[in-house]
């Protein structure tokens, strides 16, 4: 049996999954999310719906990009961090991802997705930073934790618009308010997303 190819812009039908029925679709390269692990994926080949814009279905032929796309290229982001920001990455991945080898890497990738994503939990961060004393501290422990290169595009854009220095400022900040968010239970949704995502990347 041959792998059917589609053409960018070709048609078809589909069954939509919004629509709840066969609908014209065209092939178009979009991003798509990945939930777990957190990762968009760019340029996927999907058959979108004519009638609501959606995606009616991936075809065959992306599974190998979008697979790449989810195991694709970190880079190595190394800071300094104080101790006990330290300690504060050691609990956040103990309270979700106990037993997982990565789990200070998977709560740091988190993280620093939703920064990069989230421009009001930016500017949190950025408030952190300006006058959180927890914030503060002799950088005296190395992190290094590999992030998906593209996460890392979305952090150094948002860290330019909420007006952040530098990456380890931005780890220092994103790790004080999630103190707050999640070990202070500040907010109880993103601790139950949280733990929904990093039991599936554990
Ligand atoms: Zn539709």
């Amino acid at each position: 049996m041959s792998v059917r190819i589609w053409r960018d812009g070709e048609e078809s039908r589909a069954i939509c999954p919004t629509c709840k029925r066969r609908t014209n679709v065209v092939f178009r390269r979009r991003s798509v999310e990945s939930s777990a692990p957190v990762v968009t994926v760019p340029n996927v080949l999907v058959a979108v719906c004519r009638e609501c814009d959606g995606v009616a279905m991936i075809p065959q032929q992306s599974s190998a990009r979008l697979r790449r796309g989810i195991e694709r290229p970190k880079e190595v982001v190394n800071v300094r961090l104080p101790g006990h920001l330290s300690d504060v990455l050691t609990l956040l991945a103990d309270r979700w991802a106990a037993g997982a080898r990565s789990g200070n890497a998977a709560v740091m990738r988190l993280l620093l997705h939703r920064f990069g994503n989230d421009t009001a939990f930016a500017r949190r961060v950025q408030e952190h930073l300006a006058d959180d004393p927890l914030a503060e501290g002799a950088a005296d422990l190395d992190l290094s934790v590999r992030i998906p290169s593209h996460v890392m595009v979305a952090v150094d854009d948002m860290a330019e618009l909420v007006g952040i220095d530098t990456r380890a400022d931005v780890v220092r900040g994103v790790l004080v308010t999630a103190k707050e968010d999640v070990l202070d239970e500040h907010d109880p949704a993103l601790v139950e997303a949280m733990g929904r995502a990093l039991s599936a990347v554990a």
